[in-house]
This record gives C-alpha cells, sequence and structure tokens, in this order.
C-alpha cells in the first residue's frame, strides 16, 4: 500500500555521489520525514521522485509499479505536488490566479482565459475555508503573503487539486515557531485526507509532532529509515 518506494536508488552529478543506496516507503496518510544536513542528498532525493531528475540505480515505484519521470509534468500527471522552498508561484499574481496556475481549466486557452475572476475567486476561498484557511483578500498578489500563508496556500492547492503525495522542501526553514506551527496544521490535514506527505527538513523538532517515519541522509548515504516509535529526539 505504499504510494512511493525507492529502494537502494543512486544518483551521480559527474563524479559526485549524490545519492547512494536508499531505500524508504511514502503511505497513504502517512509523513515521510527525510532529515539530513547541507549536501546530504535531500533535494536530490525530491528532485527525482518529482521528476525533475532521475535515478541512476536502483528502483523508484509509484503505487508498486516501477517509473522513470522524464519531466516534473508527468510526476504531477500521477498525482504527486511538490511545493518547493522558493514557492513556484509568480509573485504579482493574485493568490486567485496563483492557485490554478497550471490547473486543467487553464489547459489550451492560453494562461487565464478559461476561468473567470468571479469564479476563480469563489473556487480559491472555499478550497481554502475547506482547510480552516482564512484568508479574505485573494485578489492581492501573493508576493504580500507572508511565507507561511504561501505555505498554506500551496498545500492547499495540492490537496484541491487531488494531489496523492505531497512533497514539501524545507516548509518550515524560513518561518518562526508559530508560523511553523500553522504550516504543520495544514500538513496534518493533508496527511489526515489520506496524501502521502515526504517533509524535507533539516529541523527534526518542527517535524516530529508529524511525522510517522524518519529518513536520516548523510552525505548521500541513508543512516537509517525509522518508524517514528523506533526515535527518541533529544531535548
Ligand atoms: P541537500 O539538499 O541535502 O543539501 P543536495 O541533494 O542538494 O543535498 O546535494 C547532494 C550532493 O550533490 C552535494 O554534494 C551537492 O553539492 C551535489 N549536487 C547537487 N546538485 C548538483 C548538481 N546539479 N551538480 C553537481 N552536484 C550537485
Ligand atoms: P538546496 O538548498 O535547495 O539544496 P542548493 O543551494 O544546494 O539548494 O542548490 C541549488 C541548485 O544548484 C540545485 O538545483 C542543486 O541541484 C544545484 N547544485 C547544488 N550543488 C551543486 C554543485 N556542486 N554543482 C552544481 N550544481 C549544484
Amino acid at each position: 500500500n505504499a504510494l512511493l518506494e525507492v529502494r537502494e536508488i543512486g544518483k551521480r552529478y559527474g563524479n559526485v555521489v549524490a545519492l547512494r543506496e536508499v531505500s524508504t516507503v511514502v503511505k497513504a496518510g502517512e509523513v515521510t520525514c527525510v532529515l539530513g544536513d547541507n549536501g546530504a542528498g535531500k533535494s536530490t532525493l525530491i528532485k527525482i521522485l518529482a521528476g525533475v531528475h532521475q535515478h541512476d540505480e536502483g528502483e523508484f515505484l509509484v503505487e508498486g509499479a516501477p517509473v522513470r519521470f522524464a519531466s516534473p509534468r508527468e510526476a504531477l500527471d500521477r498525482g504527486i505536488a511538490t511545493v518547493y522552498q522558493d514557492l513556484a508561484v509568480v509573485p504579482l499574481m493574485s493568490v486567485w490566479r496563483n492557485f490554478f496556475l497550471g490547473s486543467e481549466p487553464t489547459v489550451g486557452f492560453g494562461p487565464f482565459r478559461a476561468l473567470d475572476r468571479r469564479k476563480g475567486r469563489e473556487l480559491t476561498k472555499k478550497a481554502l475555508a475547506d482547510l480552516g484557511i482564512d484568508l479574505r483578500d485573494v485578489e492581492q498578489p501573493v508576493g504580500t503573503l507572508s511565507g507561511g500563508e504561501r505555505q498554506c496556500v500551496a498545500i492547499a492547492r495540492a490537496i484541491h487539486f487531488g494531489a496523492k503525495v505531497l512533497i514539501l522542501d524545507e516548509p518550515t526553514a524560513a518561518l518562526g515557531v508559530k508560523q511553523a506551527g500553522v504550516v504543520l496544521k495544514y500538513v496534518a490535514q493533508a496527511r489526515d485526507r489520506g496524501l502521502g506527505v515526504v517533509l524535507i527538513t533539516h529541523n527534526p523538532h518542527h517535524a516530529y509532532p508529524v511525522a510517522d517515519r524518519f529518513l536520516l541522509l548523510k552525505r548521500g548515504t541513508a543512516l537509517g529509515s525509522y518508524e517514528k516509535a523506533e526515535i527518541e529526539l533529544p531535548e
């Protein structure tokens, strides 16, 4: 019942070994937390899962079948949504237009023509309200939102468009404790709705309350993949 699984995957950039024999699973309704310092291979792992890069060794399975994505679009079409740290949203564009960017209603009609403003605003507000996200003005540019609000909108977007897997790259890195808590609340909601979540972080304390499984990476090598019950964080 794993949504995603990697089995002893390896990845090189020229002579640099970025990942070596790394294995883990991502299950529906669970959060897999990927921990490691700079250079550990966290970004490389999510880039493979998200179709940006391909693995050189091992196996990558989606719902039990081996895959090799040729592009991020292919990963997205399989229900794998990735929220990058810098967020792939256009800062000057309104919240609701960002919400629909790249989604079905706009395909084939030029960027925005297919969805009218009133409907776009309503759908966006509803999708946010469904998660309990209180954002009064969806006409404001995304750039005016706080970092935490942007993460919340991106999470709501993935849920709204039916993602099966949500990959979050350091969602709390730039946030204070309070904002990080709010973002993690929505991560927990995604999990409770049955999504499999991959949470990349170098701060285990932020992630611990929502995590079900930990993958510890150090210089490209997995130090281990643990269920939460096997791990205890030092104070
Ligand atoms: P992390 O996200 O944990 O900081 P990365 O996956 O970015 O780790 O990097 C893992 C290793 O691979 C590092 O040694 C990094 O310098 C190297 N690396 C990452 N991307 C590239 C690239 N495009 N070309 C060459 N080396 C890379
Ligand atoms: P992150 O903190 O998200 O891992 P980095 O600053 O490590 O970002 O890397 C930014 C970009 O540069 C990434 O796309 C990564 O793959 C690439 N990169 C990282 N290390 C190297 C490297 N040694 N040589 C070439 N590209 C690299």
